[in-house]
């Protein structure tokens, strides 16, 4: 028996999304609704209920984890998603290229969404380091556009420090603090490295020409969301399976990768709605072929646009991954093979920002008890046999094709 879990970011919404209800009730999806009523839905807390989820809590949750138990910080899923090779002397925090102008005041936290020459940037910086604590080892790696990772390893640091990146404009780079004796010593060597790094964008050829073509500079490093490797067992360890995740976003392949999953790229597959999503399915079949018994598949343009406040992007988003659905209709082998789909969240158009209210949730395949739901939406998923339950949407799909193992005699 296989699995595919697709996770479509932020793809709950509210009521007044549209003048006409959700984007889900809105869009044309014929294949998810052909899929309702062959499967089970039902809604879901991604966490539970009266918790606004991060996506990278919400993924813990539904791929079966405690976030309270297993959570220590975005920053060590950022770096791992990037590539970064993390071990348990790490400490990680996701950083931005941002621009401090002449009074050192941030006026960009994004230094004008950088889109070149950040390797050149990232070379410049591969001498960071601490005076203080010289046995220290410093990394920071760049990513897509101003985004990046920084990683501070050595021996008795901590991760319960305040991020020098204050989410403000027209302050100076606040100084981390940190809340107990390892952790002050992580952020001295943080403000050290912050300052390093400052001086030596500030003087580099690629911010100088930046300026002199209007461009905001790369001149300085934002760190937040501290975080200690977890320890966490592997997927493997938890359900006796194998699994690959295909996504875009750095936070979504560290999560899986934390947890074991091999990350698979595919070309085209960008985190934005232009995403070629129907490369990420081909893919998820051939590694299903390739003998991994599970395939996570996350989809991040529903939750960008919803951000965005774009209702007509987030439905034709919604559109084309029906398509993709059709597609997988089309080519799983429904004798040995389970489909869940779901959002992470709720993410409303208006208010753009993740809420805490239940998800749509989806299961197909062998085993699974059918409902009388013909539609896919957060209104007929109230009506579904799944009913309402709290993440866990892995286990709660392996069950069906007997991989669980039994809790007590
Ligand atoms: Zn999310």
């Amino acid at each position: 028996m296989k699995t595919i879990m697709v996770i479509a970011d932020g793809l709950g919404g509210r009521p007044g999304d549209t003048e006409q209800g959700t984007c889900l009730e809105v869009a044309r999806t014929p294949t998810l609704d052909k899929l309702a009523e062959r499967g089970s839905v039902g809604l879901m807390n991604p966490i539970k209920p009266g918790i606004r989820p991060g996506s990278d809590t919400a993924h813990l949750s539904l791929f079966g984890y405690d976030p309270y138990k297993y959570y220590t910080g975005r920053g060590v899923f950022e770096a791992a998603g990037i590539g970064m090779e993390l071990s348990d002397s790490d400490v990680s925090f996701r950083t931005n290229f941002a621009t401090i102008d002449t009074n050192e005041n941030i006026v960009d936290r994004r230094a004008g969404r950088i889109a070149s020459h950040q390797g050149e940037l990232e070379d410049a910086l591969a001498d960071l380091h601490s005076e203080k604590y010289p046995k220290v080892k410093i990394r920071f790696k760049h990513s897509t556009e101003h985004r990046g990772a920084l990683s501070i390893s050595g021996k008795e640091l901590g991760d319960d420090l305040s991020p020098t990146d204050p989410h403000e404009l027209e302050i100076p780079i606040p100084e981390s603090r940190g809340r107990d004796k390892e952790s002050e010593k992580t952020a001295d060597i943080l403000n050290e490295v912050t300052k390093q790094a400052r001086e030596i964008l500030e003087e580099h050829p690629v911010n100088q020409k930046r300026v002199e073509e209007g461009k905001l500079p790369a001149n300085a490093i934002l760190s937040r969301g501290a975080a200690k490797y977890p320890d966490i067992p592997s997927i493997e360890e938890t359900y006796g399976i194998t699994a690959s995740v295909i996504a875009a976003g750095a936070l979504y392949i560290g999560v899986a990768k934390v947890i074991g999953m091999e990350y698979i790229p595919v070309e085209g597959a960008t985190g934005t709605v232009e995403s070629n999503i129907i490369n990420k399915a081909k893919t998820a079949l051939e590694e299903l072929n390739r003998g991994k018994d599970l395939v996570f598949v996350h989809f991040k343009g529903t939750d960008n646009a919803s951000h965005d406040h774009n209702a007509k992007a987030k439905i034709e988003f919604i559109e084309k991954i029906d398509q993709t659905f059709a597609w997988f209709d089309d080519n799983i082998d429904w004798s040995e093979t389970h489909l869940s789909f779901a959002g992470d969240h709720t993410t409303p158009i208006q208010y753009g920002d993740h809420v805490a209210e239940p998800v749509p949730v989806l299961i197909v395949g062998p085993n699974v008890k059918l409902d009388t739901v013909n539609e896919f939406n957060e209104y007929s998923c109230v009506k579904g046999g799944l009913k309402v339950f709290n993440g866990q949407l892995l286990p709660v799909t392996l069950s069906y094709s007997n991989k669980l193992k039994k809790f007590g005699a």
